[in-house]
């Protein structure tokens, strides 16, 4: 049977030389891989109280709403600056080459509310980051952050687990 991995096509020099971008879209697009992707994502937190979904632009949208709606719960994006039309909270962060914004809607998640952080792929961990501080910031509960991939060589799993966050993996 395939593995997760299996579906996953590497393309080399994108978007720079010398990166290997690990594209999912392969995975999105066979039936069976991407119904194991989202059950597999599901799997750890059977039982458990979780109030919304959020998922960070733009592959975390094709599973957060798809693990939103199979929990019945909501589903909230985390933009990149100037998409969302209500008012809203930024985060600065820092990528390889400068600097990027990361948005949320300020009434898009209420204080105490239990949140599970979604997106396709885990490196240096700056988006997750960015995207737990403006959670932080409106008061929500981090239950647990979920990735597809995680590329351990760039650090990004041991800095969310120092920020005492549970990370869920399917395959580095
Ligand atoms: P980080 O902020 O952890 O360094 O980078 C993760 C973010 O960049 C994620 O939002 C992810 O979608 C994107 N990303 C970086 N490299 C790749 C890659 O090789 N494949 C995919 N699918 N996304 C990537």
């Amino acid at each position: 049977m395939k593995t997760i991995a299996d579906y996953i096509r590497t393309i080399p020099d994108f978007p720079h030389e010398g990166i290997m971008f690990r594209d999912v879209t392969t995975l999105f697009a066979d039936p069976r891989g991407f119904r194991m992707a989202i059950d597999q994502m599901l799997h750890p937190y059977a039982g458990m109280r979780i109030d919304k979904v959020v998922g960070l632009e733009a592959r975390g949208f094709i599973m957060g709403g798809a693990i939103a709606h199979q929990l019945s719960i909501g589903f909230v994006p985390i933009r990149k600056k100037g998409k969302l039309p209500g008012k809203t909270l930024s985060q600065d962060y820092k990528l390889e080459y400068g600097e990027a914004t990361m948005e949320i809607h300020d009434d898009a998640i209420k204080p105490g509310e239990k949140v599970l952080v979604v997106d396709d792929l885990l490196a240096t961990g700056g988006t997750a980051e960015a995207g737990i501080k403006l959670l932080t910031r409106l008061g929500a509960e981090i239950v647990s952050t979920s990735f597809i991939i995680d590329l351990p060589a760039l650090g990004g799993r041991k800095k969310l687990e120092a920020m005492g966050l549970d990370v869920q993996i399917l395959c580095e």
